[in-house]
């Protein structure tokens, strides 16, 4: 029988029950599933070493013939069996152990040639080979050898196997780029790059084949993107005015002037409002460069106009703080904002959703709660979705499903600065404005990273601020005590409360807590009850309380660059000189010197650029864009092959260079995109 794509991997030669159920737990049901299942890293056996010139401690391959025979012996006391021999080449001989695995004692015969790839070690009187890999020698042997991700029960060589009986289908797979554009450049066909990746002949192969395929991920992305976006451009939006707002008065009123890039970005954002095209608009902004009043006049300017808005955030307690801070600015002026979390109880919940369906409820703010399928608007004009890096694409476009004929207008908000051109790749559906001012007289917060040993002397200060009347936030990675991770919990902290900071009150905060408790927490923090909030990060995002003026943050080795400078911005709100202590547990050089980007600068590109430089993209979007989709091949920190994308979609989208049959080709796969990632009825 032919394999097919839809083949079940289960009936591929050499495939029992058993691989199967392993071949599951991966995700590969399918044999067109499996030939997309890519090595995680390749071992170069080719690259074949002498014993007298292998460095100790690397992978390295050897060719070595057996000189002494296998003696296989057991421990008494753990039970353990090995096996011993030497082997060697010309320049020296190397003293080989397999452990438990008594069957190879058949095949080391002395005079034969073995490749051996593992790490050499320098023994007390010999040099070592400990459970190294072992192939019988012939010149035919495949110098790169993939290595994929595995889990309990399946080897590479199971991998590899069914990998070889599903190969064929590699010659069914679909081109994707036309030649023109592949030719122009340098891609390798599919066919090609799946080839390359799985039997790879060489490293250069293997590296153009990974560029091909990020190549067209990144592209086809990008294009889906801009089509979703250019099919919005023919959707109808409410058309606002300026007229009777009473927008001017409301921004007068403040207690501040807008900072310049504020007003800017009021204006590009009031004058997407006032268009009949949908607003699809990005604002960036660091920490406490003030989007919450950007995003409040842009619904003051929707609600005076007669429409609804949504207000979205990732977490309860930011929602209810932004229903707080949304009710005293609206003081006054007739506007009715509810909240709606997860939490909120079954009544209410109803009443709201009369509310939004009838029209008496202006505002709505929440978790994704308000996007639910059974939440209707009346008359839905404006969607903000603030601290945006945890909804993706994918979510935008549910959202913008929301009112088919009639599409709201939608803002993002994002304490996440990226450079520019990453911008383009992940918000390429959006218009963006940048808030690169802070509100005057915010001073620097000081920023320092302290080792366990220095403890005392941290809490003492802790302790003098708040003496004073300030309020601190202590950050702790986990909930609970945990014995094997030596890392501190939120339920512990008390302990360490009682002995060095007697007398001082408390409040504990994690996510696990009931949102009524949460909210409790939450709220004595902020009215100045309590000095102390103990919590997890889910006070990460948004929240304001500018009396509070420390921040400290426990195993800050535990956390990326820009997540700190999260927390970080949580201080520094009032006119109080702030600090930010960072604690390590270990206090390894390591992570000190990684952590003093933070003393250096309390600027967010400049933290965001240093953070995507240590962790690379995958981490750095990875704990953050829970929403986001997730690039097969391309990396975001490939800033030249971004960059090349760019240019390419530039050429594609003025047509030049490209015949109608290239373009259909393109377009085929960009149509495909959101079929695949689930939000095709934007295409309708
Ligand atoms: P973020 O951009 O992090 O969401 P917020 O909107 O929470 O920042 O604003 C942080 C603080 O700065 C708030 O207390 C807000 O009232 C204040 N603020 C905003 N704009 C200005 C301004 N132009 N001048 C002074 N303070 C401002
Ligand atoms: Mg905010």
């Amino acid at each position: 029988m032919a394999v097919e794509f839809s083949t079940p991997i289960r009936f591929l030669r050499g495939v029992g029950e058993a691989k199967n159920a392993c071949f599951a737990k991966l995700g590969l049901v399918t044999a067109g599933e499996l030939i997309g299942f890519f090595p995680r890293s390749y071992e170069d056996r080719g690259n074949i070493k002498l014993v007298s010139e292998c460095p100790e401690g690397e992978n390295c391959a050897l060719l070595l013939t057996v000189r002494s025979a296998p003696v296989l012996s057991r421990s008494m006391r753990s039970g353990i069996s090995y096996i011993k021999f030497t082997a060697g080449d010309e320049s020296g001989s190397v003293e080989v152990t397999f452990f438990n695995q008594p069957w190879l004692e058949k095949s080391i015969v002395v005079g034969r040639r073995f490749r051996f790839y593992g790490k050499l070690n320098y023994g007390s009187y010999c040099l070592e080979m400990s459970s190294p890999e072992m192939e019988v020698y012939n010149p035919e042997l495949p110098s790169i050898l993939p290595v994929y991700p595995l889990t309990k029960g399946l080897t590479q060589g199971a991998v590899s196997g069914a990998m070889r009986e599903a190969a064929c289908l590699i010659d069914l797979l679909p081109e994707t780029l036309p030649q023109s554009l592949r030719e122009k450049h340098g891609l390798m066909s599919r066919r090609d790059a799946y080839r390359a990746l799985h039997f790879p002949k060489s490293m250069e192969e293997v590296a153009k084949a990974k560029h091909s395929l990020a190549f067209e991920e990144l592209l086809v992305f990008q294009l889906a993107v801009r089509r979703l976006r250019g099919k919005l451009e023919t959707f109808n939006a409410p058309a606002m005015s300026y007229k009777d707002t009473g927008i001017g008065r409301f921004f007068s009123s403040l207690p501040y002037e807008l900072t310049g890039a504020q007003q800017r970005t009021v204006k590009e954002v009031l004058g997407d409002l006032c268009r009949s095209v949908p607003m699809r608009r990005l604002v960036q902004g660091d920490v406490g460069s003030g989007k919450t009043v950007i995003a409040a006049g842009a619904m003051l300017f929707a609600v005076k106009n007669s429409y609804q808005c949504v207000l979205m955030v990732p977490t309860e307690i930011l929602a209810s703080q932004h229903f707080d801070t949304l009710t005293k600015l609206y003081e006054g002026l007739d506007i009715s904002v509810e909240l709606l979390l997860g939490s909120t109880p079954a009544k209410n919940k109803k009443k709201i959703k009369e509310g939004l369906k009838n029209g008496s409820v202006d505002i709505v703010v929440g978790t994704n709660a308000v996007i639910q399928k059974d939440v209707e608007y009346c008359s839905l004009g404006l969607v903000i979705t603030d601290e945006q890096h945890r909804f993706g694409v994918v979510q935008r476009a549910a959202l913008a499903e929301k009112n088919a004929e009639r599409q709201p207008h939608s803002l993002v908000m994002s304490a996440t600065p990226i450079p520019r051109s990453l911008s383009l790749v992940l918000y390429g559906d959006m218009d963006i404005s940048i808030i690169d001012e802070l509100p005057a007289g915010r001073q620097k917060i000081e920023t320092k990273a302290y080792s366990d040993e220095k403890r005392e002397a941290v809490f003492a200060f802790l302790k003098k601020q708040i003496g004073a009347g300030s309020q601190a936030y202590i950050i702790c990675p986990l909930v609970e005590e945990n014995e094997e991770l030596d890392r501190k919990s939120v339920e512990a902290y008390a302990e360490l409360m009682q002995s060095y900071l007697p007398n001082v009150r408390a409040e504990f905060l994690h996510g696990r807590m009931k949102s009524a408790d949460k909210d409790r927490a939450m709220k004595a923090f902020a009215a100045g009850e309590v000095s102390v909030l103990v919590s997890t990060t889910v006070v990460e995002v948004g929240v304001n309380v500018p009396n509070a003026t420390v921040m400290l943050v426990e195993n800050a080795e535990c956390y990326g660059l820009s997540q700190l400078h999260q927390l970080r911005g949580r201080v520094g709100r009032g006119t109080k000189k702030s600090y930010c202590i960072l604690m390590t547990g270990k206090g390894s050089e390591k992570s000190m010197e990684r952590l003093s980007v933070m003393s250096q600068t309390n600027n967010g590109f400049e933290v965001a650029n240093a953070d995507l430089l240590q962790r690379g993209p995958g981490d750095f979007f990875g704990s953050r864009q829970s929403g986001e989709l997730r690039f097969k091949h391309a990396s975001m920190a490939d800033m030249p092959l971004i960059e090349q994308t760019h240019k390419a979609i530039d050429e594609i989208e003025v047509g030049a260079g490209y015949t109608a049959e290239d373009l259909r080709m393109i377009y085929t796969a960009v149509d495909s995109f959101f079929d695949e990632n689930g939000s095709k009825e934007i295409f309708n």
